[in-house]
């Protein structure tokens, strides 16, 4: 620490509280050359956290323990506009906030051991959400210090015990082992204990009308998965392998799961796909699906993404961005060795295949990135990241990659990590430098098409598959009998491509391979006739009728609208055969269904009024955003507005998940385009709360 910070520090205290908001830009400018942790080790985060619901604020009391590891007169904690409301400190240790910061001023003994308790509030602007019934939080990207004051640098790992209080009916998740319920009154108090200290990204809590089931892995841990009871027919959909995934990365990783017991649970109006907090994953409830929509779109691959964080990511940590692959990569390379075990090889090498495409196409535009840039897209660190890591196993092979894997894992346990420690522990046990492959596949920003392509073709099926996409320039009477021979028992993804060639040839000439498409049952050549052929021949009419009871939905979706679209005559039917089909979480087939029905005139007319007020009551609060987004996307097709739906759509454009606002305010804009609308919003505006009065002024005048 630099000297002339303190005196500087202390004149400026002995100045008064006025200028207390320069101490933190002065010691910004300090702490660029040493990071707090070298100067301090917090050890513990004791923390009652009770969210109100009505102010969507959280009340706090937190005890931390802490060491110093040299002699210093202050330290802090990040605290992102908390208030500090009551301070107990015993040994002499002044406490003091600023709008970003704790501050804990002492005359620091190094290596002596601390404690500070403090009682707080805070109104988070984000990483912790009031959504409906539910509340939960978000860490990474979005600072855990908005809610607890914890660091937000990464390299400071903390054993965080939280207790949360919460209505008596409500269920509570956070990180670590439920040590009791307390109940009072009308509420009851959640106490959970981790044993293990982890970075403050990763610390989580929720609170809802949840069920659980429960689980045991072969290694004993205890696996809750968690479900709202509406949707208690989905459990098993939703999660299923989850132990055959749980047990299959414990033993490929080949260390024992680190943490005490693990928990999964779906969260209303989530932003990312999922997220690994210890212990406790969460994720959106887009992958809460039934048995149709296991096969268009399942939880599996991010239940094994986010399962495989807990070793890569939440055990060992990256120092900084620079090798966020380290997370990624892994996370990623290791989910597709799971869904290997559970999908087959083909399906393996067909996602490195898609990957491999997409990185390809941008690595030809000169757009590559390094893996070790720290602004590389999500694409490069998840995918490239995998795709070194199987070049890097087929490079030293199977046992070596494994072992040293194990090295690394156990030696940098609880601790971060950077990409050398990972590429010197390979190094070991290879007994060579990877200098090349440290070029080739982490420093160099194009992508190793040629490479990747050679390690594709050791897959049979990628060569055959090869052999069919070749065809896409020969004319259809050249390649007739090979696009046969692919629609025969075929495999999911050669069948597919065999159908997209028929697109546009000539009819007569394809009748009779849709026909061997259809009746191959195979469920993804199926929807790939219903996604590419739009405009139905009479002769496909019956077969393509059948698509409607696919067992997908996307299948279903498509087929329905081809169908209305092609036989207006029959518009009717199908509607009928389709009525009160829902469809995936965001109830994509019902609102398609809905926006339908409203638009088929002569369909039941003494139904229109409840099926447009179902149609607006989606765009409710009440329901997810997924639900949302399409019911105001319907209505705006319609310009079907009730005062209600104005009113929902105001507030969905200030929504906390970005995608969901920006869409929303797309649609708010061309209606303030339209004066009758225009007009009408201003008189609604009057009835507003301040914020959302703000905001739509702002809408309307700018
Ligand atoms: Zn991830």
């Amino acid at each position: 620490m630099n000297p002339l910070y303190i005196i500087q520090k202390i004149k400026l205290l002995e100045l008064g509280i006025s200028y207390r908001w320069l101490i933190p830009l002065l010691i910004t400018g300090i702490y660029s050359h040493a990071q707090q942790t070298e100067i301090v080790d917090f050890i513990r985060v004791e923390a009652q956290v009770k969210p109100i619901y009505s102010e969507k604020k959280v009340l706090g009391t937190a005890t931390y323990t802490f060491q110093t590891l040299q002699r210093c007169d202050s330290i802090f904690l990040d605290a992102v506009d908390v208030n500090l409301l009551k301070v107990n400190s015993k040994k002499k240790i002044s406490i003091t906030s600023t709008n970003k910061k704790i501050w804990l001023v002492s005359n620091f003994i190094p290596y002596k051991t601390y404690t500070v308790s403090f009682s707080y509030d805070a109104t988070p602007k984000q990483a912790l959400y009031f959504t409906g019934d539910q509340i939960w939080t978000q860490g990474q990207g979005k600072y855990t210090s908005h809610w607890l004051p914890s660091l937000d640098d990464m390299n400071d790992k903390i054993e965080f015990d939280l207790s949360i209080v919460a209505p008596k009916d409500k269920i509570v998740i956070a990180n670590g082992n439920l040590l009791n319920i307390i109940e009072k009154g009308n509420l009851k108090t959640w106490e959970f204990d981790m044993k293990k200290p982890m970075s403050s990204y990763l610390v989580a809590f929720a609170v809802g009308d949840f069920e659980k089931k429960e689980l045991t892995s072969t290694s004993d841990i205890p696996i809750e998965l968690y479900y709202n009871n509406l949707v208690s027919n989905k459990v098993e959909s939703t999660y299923r392998y989850t132990t055959a995934i749980f047990d299959y990365l414990e033993t490929e990783i080949g260390v024992p799961y680190p943490w005490q017991n693990y928990k999964q649970v779906p969260v209303h109006d989530f932003m990312y796909a999922g997220m690994e907090n210890t212990t406790a994953t969460f994720f959106s409830e887009a992958f809460v699906v039934d048995s149709i929509g296991f096969s268009d779109r399942n939880y599996v691959n991010i239940n094994a993404h986010e399962l495989a964080h807990q070793w890569f990511g939440n055990y060992i940590t990256e120092t900084e961005g620079t090798h966020h692959w380290l997370h990624e990569g892994f996370a990623t390379y290791f989910a597709l060795l799971a869904e290997r075990q559970i999908f087959g090889d083909d399906y393996y090498y067909w996602k490195l295949f898609q990957s491999a495409e997409q990185l390809a196409s941008i690595s030809n535009e000169g757009k590559g990135e390094s893996l070790l840039n720290p602004n590389s897209s999500s694409l490069t660190f998840y995918e490239k990241g995998a795709w070194a890591l199987h070049i890097l196993k087929e490079k030293v092979g199977e046992e070596i990659f494994k072992t040293a894997i194990k090295n690394y894992l156990e030696k940098y346990q609880f601790k971060n990590v950077t990409t050398d420690d990972f590429i010197s522990e390979v190094e070991k046990v290879y007994g060579e430098k990877l200098t090349d492959f440290k070029s080739d596949w982490l420093q160099q920003s194009a992508f190793k098409t040629e490479q990747a392509y050679q390690s594709l073709m050791r897959s049979n099926f990628i060569n055959e598959f090869f052999k069919i996409s070749a065809l896409r320039g020969t004319t259809l009477t050249n390649k007739i009998l090979e696009l046969e021979k692919a629609l025969n028992f075929p495999n999911d993804f050669i069948g597919q491509e065999a159908v997209y060639q028929l697109d546009g040839e000539d009819l007569s000439q394809t009748i009779a391979l849709y026909k061997m498409a259809f009746e191959s049952n195979n469920l993804y050549v199926r929807q790939a006739i219903a996604l590419s052929l739009i405009s139905i021949p009479d002769e496909l009419k019956v077969e393509y009728e059948s698509l409607l009871k696919d067992d997908s939905y996307v299948t279903q979706e498509t087929a329905l609208g081809n169908l209305w679209v092609s036989f207006p005559e029959e518009k009717s039917k199908y509607l009928n055969a389709m009525d009160g089909v829902m469809g995936f979480q965001d109830k994509n087939i019902r609102q398609f269904w809905l926006f339908l029905a409203l638009i088929t005139e002569d369909y039941k007319p003494e139904k229109k009024s409840d099926q447009l007020s179902e149609l607006r009551q989606y765009t409710s609060p009440k329901y997810g955003n997924a639900i949302r987004e399409i019911a105001l996307e319907y209505l705006g097709y319609l310009n079907l507005w009730d005062d209600a739906a104005l009113f929902n759509l105001i507030d969905a454009c200030q929504h906390h998940y970005w995608r969901f606002q920006k869409s929303s305010r797309v649609i708010l804009a061309n209606l303030i385009e339209d004066d009758s609308f225009r007009n009408r919003l201003i008189l609604l505006g009057k009835e507003l709360d301040t914020t959302s009065s703000n905001f739509l002024n702002k809408m309307l005048y700018k």
